[in-house]
């Protein structure tokens, strides 16, 4: 055992460094940070102790089964084994997260994760081996300690890449605010004609705003709708879907980009680590603020730890913590937070127009308003039910909610909505936006279900799901509180800003620029939602003719609903047989367009993204 305490610290350090760097390699958006490398030194000094005894139990059985290597192998033994036993549960920990989410253990029954798993072991024993032959000689006091100070200076001193400079030097264009609400559903702010006071901030914006009444989301899982609002592209088109969330400069255009070669400085501000910068989201953006984790939860070793403690919470409820079981890592950060930041970047002394991003997560589940929401909107309520609903480890399997749990977590709801909406107004009013030269566009990501049809959350099609906001107020807001019922998408946002921004809108984008462009009130819409880790899960909808098709499921296995919203508004009654016609006309739409095929191999190969969020339930 004495044998493996010098080796133990020594290691420590140079993985940690390791480590830490490849995360600064990996996430250039990150200032150095010394609490990094002394986290993830922590984590390996971990790691080490709980590796000494396997190593120690190694090296027991090395000396009793194999000769006696040349004296200077036989010195290394020590260091390879702890080194052998401290890496190979992190290794293999990244592969099997590839291959598999907390949702599902299949891609583990494929041999590619077994042969990548055997793989890394042979690997890891091969270099053990040359490393053992060749540097045989270096163990000793004096060369740990070199060792020690460079992986030191390494691990601390790594910068980050700069952002890139701008292009162009700028004319007079207006700053562009695109602010995200996430998971707020249009119906429940008075703009949009609710009649409890959730939102006067927003609704006096509106009233010098155009109000875009009849506003669908592109999907209902964070990302991909993020992607289609910042790409103006369709999830068909861009690809990302719930297991494989990255950004493909390829396959669509980048606002961000387009906006930052025209002169703009550009930053991001988001509240969820669904949108990481990690995804290539921070395509374009001169900063990418999306820190919403210590960086520490981006190093290997803390990935394998995050597994455990999943792992754990699966087996103990008591380690659940209302389905938040992440100990330090979070998936959302404050609205007040991303906001002051926000701010910040905006009032940056430079003269060139700006382009904010910010989302915020507060209204995202779960439902707990803690500023005056609370007091103004939730009712007397004494049942069971917590703003954690499903999640909450108060929940009890096969309890039905009454109508007085459906009102009691509508209000929870409402009382964060109440919220947000104070803390918006604040921003704005800090913006000033009466001195003229800003545009801000105001929508969401998707709605929410709140117990209509027995619809919650949003991992499904229905209005109550993808009816978002869009509120748009011009840099000089000639149309004061006006109001346009035709039909438009987050696919429009991206067009809308480079219009404003005087730019030529891209071709590949399919959204239309809802200032100048003339949209047709029959225009075709479509929700594609692709996120859910089994494909008879996919649903793709199709807006036309007053209808909703809706498919489910992955071609050749799919079925349809068809939805008159004009008597139906929240899309329920499928009317297939009585519009035989209609149904005709919108599925042979659909199956011309194709869509939601992605291919089990993809799906399988990319749960590693899935993992990385901690696992499927929060979108
Ligand atoms: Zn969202």
């Amino acid at each position: 055992m004495g044998s493996l305490l010098l080796p133990l610290p020594v290691l420590a350090v140079i993985l940690a460094a390791l480590d830490a760097a490849l995360v600064r390699v990996g996430l250039p958006w990150r200032a150095p940070d010394v609490r990094l490398f002394f986290h993830a030194y922590f984590l390996w000094a971990l790691f080490g102790l709980l590796a000494l005894l396997p190593a120690w139990a190694t090296l027991r059985a090395l000396e009793r089964w194999t000769p006696r290597g040349p004296g200077a192998l036989e010195a290394l033994r020590p260091w390879l084994v702890l080194l052998g036993w401290m890496v190979l549960p992190v290794v293999g920990e990244s592969i099997v997260d590839r291959h598999t989410s907390l949702v599902g253990f299949a891609g583990l029954f494929a041999p590619r994760a077994w042969l990548e798993l055997g793989g890394a072991v042979l690997a890891a024993l091969a270099g053990l081996f040359v490393l053992g032959r060749t540097v045989g000689h270096l163990p000793g006091v004096r060369t740990a300690s070199i060792g020690v100070g460079l992986a030191f200076v390494l691990g601390m001193l790594m910068p980050g890449r700069k952002p890139a400079a701008a292009a162009s030097s700028p004319g007079t264009r207006p700053n562009l605010l695109l602010l995200v609400l996430d998971t707020c559903r249009s119906d429940r702010l008075e703009a949009y004609g609710h009649t409890r006071p959730t939102s006067p901030g927003l609704a006096a914006l509106a009233e010098e705003s155009i109000v875009f009444e009849d506003s669908v989301s592109v999907s209902t899982f964070t990302f991909t709708s993020h992607l289609s609002m910042l790409s103006g592209a369709y999830p068909e088109t861009h690809g990302a879907h719930l297991l494989d969330m990255r950004f493909r400069p390829e396959r669509a255009h980048s606002l961000a980009l387009l906006l930052r070669e025209a002169g703009y400085r550009t930053g991001a501000f988001v509240g969820t680590d669904v949108l990481a910068g990690r995804t290539d989201l921070r395509a374009g953006f001169d900063v990418y603020d999306d820190q919403v984790d210590p960086p520490v939860c981006d190093t290997l070793a803390w990935q394998l730890v995050h597994a455990v403690q999943s792992l754990a919470a699966e087996l103990v409820p008591a380690l659940r913590f209302n389905g938040r079981p992440h100990w330090i890592q979070d998936f959302q950060r404050p609205g007040d937070e991303v906001l002051a930041r926000a701010l910040a970047f905006i009032r940056q002394d430079d003269p060139r127009p700006w382009f904010a991003f910010v989302n915020l997560y507060d209204v995202h589940w779960p439902y707990v308003p803690e500023g005056d929401g609370r007091e103004r909107l939730v009712r007397p309520y004494a049942g069971p039910i917590d703003g954690f609903l499903f999640r909450s480890n108060a929940w009890q399997p096969g309890y039905v909610l009454d109508e007085h749990d459906v009102r009691h977590v509508n209000d929870l709801y409402e009382g964060e909505i109440h919220d947000l909406d104070a803390l918006v107004s604040e921003f704005l009013a800090a913006l000033e936006l009466e001195r003229g030269g800003t545009a801000v566009l105001v929508t969401a990501d998707h709605g929410e279900g709140m117990g209509e049809g027995d619809t919650w959350n949003h991992d499904d099609v229905r209005e109550v799901q993808v009816r978002v906001p869009l509120i748009l107020r011009l840099p000089q807001p000639a149309p004061r509180g006006e109001r346009r019922t035709m039909p438009v998408s987050g696919v429009d946002v991206a067009p809308t800003l480079l219009g404003l921004a005087g730019l030529e809108i891209p071709a590949g984008m399919e959204g239309h620029d809802l200032v100048s462009e003339r949209v047709e009130p029959a225009r075709e819409r479509w929700v594609d939602d692709r996120d859910h880790v089994d494909p008879s899960d996919f649903r793709c909808a199709l807006y036309s003719e007053g209808f909703k098709l809706v498919r489910f499921g992955r071609p050749p296995e799919v079925r349809y609903e068809l939805y008159a919203l004009a008597r139906d508004p929240g899309g329920f009654l499928d009317v297939q047989a009585e519009h035989p016609e209609v149904f005709g006309r919108l599925r042979a739409r659909m199956e011309q367009r194709g869509g939601g095929t992605t291919s089990s191999s993809e799906v399988g190969e990319s749960a590693a993204a899935l993992q990385a969020l901690g696992y499927a339930g929060d979108e």
